[in-house]
C-alpha cells in the first residue's frame, strides 16, 4: 500500500503526534498472543491426530503406539504443548494485569510457532504415507503452523524483541 501527496485531517492523528508506530506496534503485541494461542491449537491438533492414529495403526502386528519411537514423539509433542500454553498465559496473564509485556507475547509467539512446526511434522512422521496426503488433516496442519512463524512479525524478528528487552535491562 503506498500514499503520495495523502494529506490525512488532524481529527484523524492515531494517538499523539509522532507516536503512531509505537501505537501499531502495541497492536502487533497482544496479536502476538493471539497468534500463539493459534500455534497451541495446531500443536495440540497434530497431538491428539497423532494418538489416535497410532493407536490405530498396526504395524508387525502391533499397534504402532507401542514402539518406543513413537511413544517418544508423542511424550515430546506433549511437553511442547504444555511449555507453549505456559508461555502463552503468562503473557496474557501479564496484558490483563496492565503490566509490560512485549517481551513476553514475543517468547510466547516465538517459541509456540516454533513447537506448531515441529508437532505438524512429527504427526506426518508418525502418520507415515497418509501423513504426506490430503486424506489426513496432518498435512494441512504443517501448512498452517508454518505462516505462525511468519505473520504478526517472523520468528527472526521475535528474536530482535526479545534481546533489546534483555539488553535494555542491563
Ligand atoms: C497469510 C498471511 C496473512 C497476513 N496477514 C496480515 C495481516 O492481517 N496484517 C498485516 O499487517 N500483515 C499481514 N501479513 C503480513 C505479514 O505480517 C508479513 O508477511 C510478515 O511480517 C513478514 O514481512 P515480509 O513478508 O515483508 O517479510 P520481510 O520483512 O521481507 O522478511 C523476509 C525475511 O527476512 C527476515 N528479516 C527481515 N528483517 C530482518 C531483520 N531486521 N533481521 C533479521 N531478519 C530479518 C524475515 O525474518 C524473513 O525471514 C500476512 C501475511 C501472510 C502470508
Amino acid at each position: 500500500m503506498t500514499f503520495e501527496n495523502c494529506r490525512v485531517p488532524a481529527q484523524n492523528l492515531v494517538w499523539e503526534e509522532g507516536k503512531g508506530f509505537n501505537f501499531a506496534m502495541n497492536t502487533l503485541n497482544g496479536g502476538r498472543i493471539g497468534i500463539a494461542a493459534q500455534a497451541i491449537g495446531i500443536a495440540e491438533a497434530s497431538l491428539e491426530a497423532s494418538l489416535k492414529y497410532s493407536k490405530q495403526r498396526k504395524a508387525f502386528g502391533q499397534e504402532i503406539s507401542n514402539f518406543q519411537a513413537i511413544q517418544f514423539k508423542l511424550a515430546d509433542m506433549a511437553v511442547k504443548v504444555d511449555a507453549a500454553k505456559l508461555l502463552t498465559l503468562k503473557a496474557a496473564a501479564l496484558k490483563d494485569a496492565d503490566k509490560p509485556y512485549y517481551k513476553e507475547a514475543a517468547m510466547a509467539k516465538l517459541y509456540a510457532s516454533k513447537i506448531a512446526v515441529e508437532c505438524a511434522l512429527e504427526a506426518i512422521q508418525i502418520h507415515g504415507g497418509y501423513g504426506y496426503v490430503r486424506e489426513y488433516l496432518v498435512e494441512r496442519y504443517l501448512r498452517d503452523a508454518k505462516i505462525t512463524e511468519i505473520y504478526e512479525g517472523t520468528s527472526e524478528i521475535q528474536r530482535i524483541v526479545i534481546a533489546r528487552a534483555l539488553l535494555d535491562q542491563k
